[in-house]
């Protein structure tokens, strides 16, 4: 890949409009400039695929962004709209031959129109609860959970369902609902303790990223993370004072917010001097490993955040890569013949972490297994954090045109590495499937039921 390669300096406007000086202000202008407009990343791009008009691709983007930098044009409602469209899949950036940082860019252009929001006061409201006063705070997300909890198991969401209720929400908010997974306040923690112990002689000491939503959503994934990288050599801690690694609040422009808990991370992994810092989540795991670029502005941290940086790894490259990866036997199969299993990537996992091949090694090391490559397993589900809640249409126009791939493959398990992917196929199967049986699972949880225990 090319270096950074400085073609233009940032102009010098004293821009009246306060977004256009806002973005002037954070975009990175070097990155702006590096853009060499050679149209590369255009096929990679799930939203041009979709529409097919420049504005909706990472090159149109871009000089949307340069075009209100350099006082060419006001950020308008159309502007606006460009940015949130973009999913922040990240895949223009392995195909760009510039090294262009798209992602760095569209976290600041998002940023920046953050400074200047025009939410309506339902929107408003919802972000600064879930943003501060949910996601941040541990002991919120286990009342969350029990809260959920509550709702799932005590017979009021039948009666919610049942009485019409859940008419009063948007379609596409009825449908995260069928699909939500068992909620619980016990996560990883409250289950196996903060120490878990390798199998046999240790290979390394290893940290886990537990997440906030994916240790009240998908606990039992946690669980089995931790049980597997047990039985592949490795000795887990769990930092009880981690928090959110602030994804969600990168993606949608409150890098203030992601550089507070980023902090509160560093701090709390670095006290636990470990080899590696493990994560299970592609859309987690991506900011984590770019934490030394998050806080590249703040000296004091300059050299942990780059401790802790170099130490992210997701479960497959570090079982693939270091782990003694144990024996996968065949599932419960009734039938004799071979399981067929195909493999959505992440696609923060594959376009960030660069995380595309260890999952499918570890898949065909399942006995009886027969590992069907999805056409197009690059290209983004349509989940990309919030956005299928954001942008519902765009999101759904996605997740139908995938799920043709996915028909396709004939599979009877569909697997994926992220949370937010895994309940988009959920929805995808639950609503395009090919009316076979396929299950949905987390690669971690599709690999541990098939350990051998001896
Ligand atoms: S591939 Fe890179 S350099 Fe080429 S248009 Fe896209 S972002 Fe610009
Ligand atoms: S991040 Fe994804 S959706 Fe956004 S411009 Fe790049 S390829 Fe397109």
């Amino acid at each position: 890949m090319a270096s950074k390669v400085n073609t233009g300096k940032k102009p010098q406007i004293n821009h009246t409009n306060p977004l256009a000086h806002a973005l002037l202000e954070k975009l990175d202008y070097d990155q702006l400039t590096n853009c060499m407009r050679c149209g590369f990343c255009l096929p990679a791009c799930p939203t041009f695929r979709e529409t097919g008009v420049e504005p909706e691709s990472p090159r149109g983007r871009i000089a949307l962004m340069k075009a209100v930098a350099d006082g060419l044009m006001e950020p308008d409602d159309m502007f606006r709209d460009q940015m949130n469209h973009c999913l922040g899949c990240r895949a223009c950036e392995p195909v760009c031959p510039a090294d262009v940082k798209y992602g760095q860019l569209i976290e600041q252009a998002r940023d920046a129109l953050e400074d200047h929001p025009v939410h309506s006061l339902p929107v408003k409201g919802m972000r600064k609860l879930f943003f501060k006063g949910v996601f941040p705070h541990r002991s919120r997300l286990k009342s969350l959970g029990r809260t959920m909890k509550f709702y799932q198991q005590s017979g009021l969401r039948r009666v919610a369902r049942g009485s019409g209720m859940m008419k009063l929400f948007p379609k596409h908010l009825q449908d995260m609902e069928r699909i939500l997974p068992d909620a619980t306040a016990q996560g990883v923690i409250e289950q196996l303790g903060t120490v878990y112990p390798a199998k046999g002689t240790p290979i390394a000491r290893v940290a886990l990223f537990r997440g906030c939503i994916m240790d009240v959503m998908f606990a039992g994934t946690n669980v089995n993370t931790v049980k597997l990288l047990a039985e592949a050599g490795f000795e887990v801690v769990i930092p009880p004072e981690q928090v959110c690694c602030g994804a969600l609040h990168a993606h949608s422009g409150e890098l203030d917010l992601a550089r507070d808990l980023a902090r509160i991370n560093v701090r709390v992994f670095k006290e636990m001097n470990v080899d590696y810092i493990v994560s299970n989540a592609g859309g987690c795991g991506a900011l984590l490993v770019e934490y030394d670029h998050l806080l590249h502005e703040d000296e004091a941290w300059k050299e942990q955040s780059a401790w802790f940086a170099s130490r992210v790894v997701d479960i497959s490259k570090l079982l693939v890569e270091h782990g003694r990866i144990p024996a996968f036997r065949d599932g419960a199969s009734s039938s004799s013949e071979p399981v067929v299993v195909t493999y959505q990537d992440s696609c923060h996992l594959r376009n960030v972490m660069r995380s595309g091949t260890e999952p499918r090694q570890l898949i065909s090391q399942v006995a009886n297994v027969t590992f069907q490559e999805m056409k197009e397993a690059d290209r983004c589900c349509g989940s990309a954090g919030i956005y299928n809640v954001t942008q519902p249409e765009m999101a759904s126009q996605i997740l139908e045109h995938k799920m043709e791939n996915v028909n396709a493959t004939g599979a009877r398990y569909l697997l994926t590495s992220n949370p937010g992917c895994l309940m988009q196929m959920k929805l995808g199967v639950e609503k395009h499937g090919c009316g076979e049986a396929m299950e949905v699972q987390h690669l971690v949880d599709f690999l541990y039921e098939r350990l051998n225990h001896s």
